[in-house]
């Protein structure tokens, strides 16, 4: 029989209770802030028509053409678990006529994503990502907007990044870039690696993505796109910097920083940590006005980013951690059946009034249950015995000073209420 019970399938793994405050201090702190920003949350299906994903990420890019989760389902049909989100947003916006009243909207989701990978440190098979979405505007301030804000979120955590920023030019410069490049590509053919060659051709500003050692000279002495951009993309681009500079915004301007689709054009971005390892990009977006159309869509000017939340946890700095973290405002300690009985009616009782409230059903002695209660790092413990039961009034303990006193049940939640 196969094992099901040693391993999760390669890439794919459990997040444990232990590291869940982690996760939760940054879904929520990303709620907050982009909140603030006037974006509002949105759960596209993961599992979508295989061609959504074919032509809203390019069928020539590694995504579609190595990595993607693709079956055929039970109506014969072949459908794809997403390997990103924003071909999904944009269908939604389009499906659901959210451009109808002009505008802007902006748009976020949380959660998994599916790409078959090579396994590596900080790379999985499925992995998370928080992303944003503004659609309807061409406005270069929305691009600053959107950088501070994934920046201001990074921030808040305590994470230290850095932002790359370039502009990939238009359908008006990039073309004629592409000749160019791909001319002085052609020089150099033979010196390039298999899949150089292959991009050259096919998808040339591509070469920019390659890690091969021995390509890196001829990479590093082609023209970037950076100083061959169109009035209105130069401006544009000049602009974003101005609004990045206004807001305080330090940036690293990289030519070599590239999207390799048609659709992608003007602000492209990375933020990146340096504390990642070789797989070090946090977050990556960029401006991708012609995507709707790929989908069948009307022109529609928008921009988005993805944040790796698997990398931004393991970044997350120990005392933020903290922070997230959850204990038991009381835990009840019970001697007999009696006290047991009390306790689930306490709890229950001071949980409909708001409180945590946590006990032990394991009817241990009461120095095994106050181990428990420092293990789970609760506030208080309230001890309830035969004695207690008799009187009516119980003793409390708060573990930070080990103070001890008595309490009738009617003060319990005020006193609690007065922690908080
Ligand atoms: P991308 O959608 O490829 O632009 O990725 C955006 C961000 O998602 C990256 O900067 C990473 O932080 C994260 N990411 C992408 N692929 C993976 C993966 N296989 N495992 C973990 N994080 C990932």
């Amino acid at each position: 029989m196969e094992d099901l019970i040693s391993n999760n399938l390669p890439g794919t793994r459990d997040i444990l209770p232990e590291e869940i405050d982690r996760w939760q201090l940054v879904e929520e702190r990303a709620r907050r802030i982009f909140d603030q920003y006037g974006f509002t949350e949105i759960r596209t299906s993961i599992i979508e028509p295989t061609e959504l994903f074919a032509r809203g990420i390019g069928s020539d890019t590694d995504i579609v053409g190595k990595e993607m989760y693709t079956f055929i389902d039970q109506s014969k049909r072949s459908v794809t678990l997403r390997p990103e989100a924003t071909a999904s947003v944009v269908r939604a916006y389009l499906q659901n006529a959210m451009n109808r009243g002009g505008g802007i909207t902006k748009l976020y989701y949380i959660g998994p994503m599916f790409r078959h990978e090579k396994k590596q440190k900080g790379r999985w098979r499925q992995f998370y990502q928080i992303g944003a979405e503004a659609l309807g505007s061409n406005h270069p301030a929305v691009d600053a907007e959107m950088i501070e804000m994934a920046l201001g979120l990074l921030h808040s955590l305590g994470v230290k990044a850095k932002l790359l920023i370039n502009s990939v030019g238009c359908g008006q410069c990039r073309p004629r870039y592409i000749e160019m490049l791909r001319a002085e590509l052609k020089v150099h053919l033979a010196d390039l690696c298999e899949d150089c060659r292959r991009r050259a051709e096919t998808n040339s500003l591509r070469v920019f993505d390659c890690k091969v050692e021995s390509c890196q000279p001829f990479i590093e002495k082609l023209p970037v796109i950076t100083e061959n951009l169109c009035t209105e993309c130069a401006e544009h681009f000049s602009k974003v910097q101005a609004y990045l500079n206004e807001a305080g915004i330090v940036y690293d301007v990289v030519p070599r920083l590239v999207r390799g689709l048609d659709y992608y054009i003007r602000t492209a971005f990375e933020i990146v940590s340096g504390e990642l390892g070789a797989q070090n990009a946090l977050a990556g977006g960029g401006r991708y006005d012609g995507l709707s159309e790929v989908l069948g869509g009307p022109p529609v000017q928008a921009l988005g980013f993805a944040l790796g939340l698997d990398r931004l946890v393991m970044l997350l700095p120990e005392e933020q951690s903290a922070k997230g973290r959850r204990k038991p405002e009381l835990f009840l300690a019970h001697m007999g059946e009696p006290a047991f009985k009390k306790a689930l009616e306490i709890a229950r009782d001071l949980r409909r009034q708001g409180h945590s409230c946590y006990l032990d059903f394991a009817a241990g002695t009461l120095k095994s249950q106050m181990r428990l209660a420092n293990k789970l790092g609760a506030e208080n413990v309230l001890i309830i015995g035969d004695n207690e039961l008799a009187r009516g009034i119980y003793s409390i303990k708060r573990l930070k000073d080990s103070c001890q006193w008595e309490i009738g049940l009617a003060e319990i939640s005020e006193y609690l209420k007065s922690r908080k």
